[in-house]
C-alpha cells in the first residue's frame, strides 16, 4: 500500500477499481453515477469498509477549476461530478498530497492535463494490470490471437469468443 491518494471518477469504480492504497477518495456525486447494480455493490462495500473517502468539494477549488477552464479556452464538458471531483483533487494537491486520478473519461483525462494533475486510467494502463484480448474456443480451449479472424475454431469448429485477459 502506497500513501499515494487516488482520486475516482465513476468510470473507474464502473471498470473494476481495486484499492491499491489507503487512501481512496471520490464525491458522493460520483457514486450517483454508478448505476450497474455489480459495481454499485462493490462500491457500497469499499465505503462501508473505509476503504473509499467521500469527500466534499470546497466552493475555493471549485472557483479556481471554473477560472482555469474558462482561460484554457477549450470547450470543456464536465458534468457537475467531474467538476466537483476535480476540485477535490485540486484541494488534495493544495495540501501537498500525492495525488493520482483514475479515470477512463477521455473529457476528464483533457481537463486533468490542463490543469497538470497526474491520472491514470483503469483500462490501458490499469491499476490491476495490463490487459490483452485474446481468443478462446469454448469448446477445445484452444487460444488465439485477438486478430484471429475466424468466428469458430480451426481445430474442433466450436465457437470462439474474445476476452480480455490480465497479462501481469
Ligand atoms: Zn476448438
Amino acid at each position: 500500500m502506497s500513501d499515494l491518494y487516488y482520486v475516482l471518477d465513476a468510470s473507474a469504480f464502473i471498470n473494476g477499481f481495486e484499492p491499491k492504497s489507503d487512501f481512496n477518495i471520490t464525491v458522493s456525486e460520483i457514486t450517483d453515477e454508478v448505476k450497474d447494480l455489480k459495481s454499485r455493490l462493490i462500491l457500497n462495500q469499499a465505503i462501508d469498509d473505509g476503504k473509499i473517502i467521500i469527500q466534499e468539494a470546497q466552493k475555493e477549488f471549485l472557483d479556481k477549476l471554473d477560472e482555469t477552464i474558462a482561460k484554457s479556452g477549450d470547450d470543456l464538458r464536465l458534468s457537475g461530478p467531474d467538476k466537483k471531483l476535480l476540485a477535490v483533487a485540486l484541494a488534495l494537491l493544495d495540501e501537498g498530497k500525492e495525488i493520482k486520478v483514475l479515470t477512463d473519461d477521455y473529457s476528464m483525462q483533457n481537463v486533468l492535463k490542463i490543469l497538470d494533475i497526474p491520472y491514470e486510467s483503469i483500462i490501458t494502463e490499469g491499476i490491476k494490470g495490463v490487459y490483452n484480448w485474446k481468443k478462446t474456443c469454448e469448446g477445445c480451449k484452444k487460444e488465439y490471437p485477438a486478430d484471429y479472424p475466424f468466428d469458430d475454431c480451426e481445430i474442433c469448429g466450436s465457437k470462439v469468443f474474445k476476452r480480455r485477459i490480465k497479462t501481469y
